[in-house]
């Protein structure tokens, strides 16, 4: 080995180095990015199953659906959500939880709809947050849950 080789390994060594921390950064990065709209898919499922239960609530003089497990919440739902994926988060497949202080419970009974949750993520994504949709439709992405309370 040469004078010249002996004196180019460290340099090779550090661009070895420098391609595979950018490689490292860019898989970060898009990780990131597909958990990103994961989370927005899944804010998009709790919201139509939001939807879902005011349509049965329209259909079943404003009662809402049951709500004390999943599955009869889907059950109840699938007239109005046909779609069986979108009952579950889609980064994690555990199936949403509907709000057991709602089920069938009145639609006017909730008087305050924008603070009540009707459907959230039982586990977080990665970044810790849980998608959470309220009675009025609208959904957040949170890091604390929301109490079950009704007023
Ligand atoms: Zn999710």
């Amino acid at each position: 080995m040469t004078a010249i080789h002996r004196a180019r390994r460290p340099i090779l060594a550090l661009a070895v180095a420098l391609v595979l921390f950018a490689g490292v950064q860019f898989r970060n990065t898009v990780i990131r990015a597909l958990d990103g709209g994961l989370g927005v898919s899944c804010m998009s499922d709790a919201k139509q199953l939001v939807v879902a239960a005011q349509l049965y609530a329209q259909d079943n003089d404003g009662t809402l659906p049951p709500c004390s497990s999943a599955t009869e919440f889907q059950a109840a739902l699938l007239t109005y959500a046909k779609n069986p994926r979108q009952y579950n988060c889609c980064a994690t497949g555990v199936p949403f939880q509907a709000n057991p202080r709602l089920s069938r419970l009145k639609m006017s009974k909730v008087q305050t709809p924008e603070l009540v949750w009707l459907v959230r993520e039982t586990v977080p994504h990665d970044d810790q947050t849980y998608a959470v949709a309220f009675a009025d439709g609208n959904a957040k992405r949170l890091k604390a849950l929301p109490r079950h309370s009704v007023e």
